[in-house]
């Protein structure tokens, strides 16, 4: 697949067929959110985001000049060393890259393919499960909500809940539903969130249960 809008800039670009990818770390740990939660997944977290949310916890991704290309080889073959069997790509935002060649050498080695993204980029890729967190500062593709196994919300005010089922309207009928409680402000939302969920109960909430275990 051709990725229309990749990451460019005079100095430095991303091949077009994603042979090398900015890395900015890798590491094997517990899920901690959304729908895979508590599963051990090694995460890929590839540097690169304009998005822009003020509240990112990973704004040291957001300038993928600063972290080196690295093969697809070299990635895929530090995964095959280890117990892992699932593999979350996140960011930054990973859909600035064509992910089709690292996704079809993942699944070579047996192991499933997860993608946290913002779906603001044209998806590329094979996933066996697509998680959405939408952001207001750039709208999700309407053509990757009709597919993501899960929308999850970030709630950091009030206003979010709107916002939310906005984005739900967009979604695919099997598409799981998660509010999540934004980190610096869940001791304010959690309660608020639980209120809702009850109340809607078509949405589940999404804690960031890392955070909580003090595991990255
Ligand atoms: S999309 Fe993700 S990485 Fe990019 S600014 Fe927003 S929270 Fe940060």
């Amino acid at each position: 697949m051709k990725v229309e809008e990749g990451f460019k800039s005079s100095t430095f670009s991303v091949p077009e067929d994603g042979s090398v990818l900015p890395l900015m770390e890798e590491f094997y740990t517990i899920q901690g959110e959304g729908y895979n939660t508590g599963k051990a997944a090694y995460f890929i977290r590839l540097g690169g985001c304009d998005v822009g949310c003020h509240w990112c916890d990973v704004k040291e991704s957001w300038d993928a000049e600063v972290h080196p290309l690295t093969s697809i080889e070299k990635i895929v073959e530090k995964v095959s060393q280890l117990p892992a069997k699932s593999v979350v790509v996140t960011g930054g935002e990973p859909l600035l890259y064509n992910l089709d060649k690292l996704t079809s050498s993942l699944k070579e080695i047996g192991v499933e393919t997860f993608i946290e993204t913002s779906a603001a980029y044209p998806l590329s890729g094979n996933w066996d499960w697509i998680c959405i967190s939408p952001k207001k500062f750039k709208m999700p593709r309407p053509e990757i909500l009709k597919v993501a196994g899960e929308l999850k919300v970030i709630i950091f005010n009030k206003s979010d809940f709107d916002w939310a089922e906005e984005h739900a309207e967009m979604v695919g009928k099997n598409t799981k539903l998660y509010l999540q409680p934004e980190w610096s402000k869940k001791d304010e939302m959690t309660p608020l969130i639980i209120d809702y969920v009850m109340n809607n109960p078509k949405w589940e909430i999404s804690l960031q249960t890392h955070k909580y275990m003090n595991i990255p």
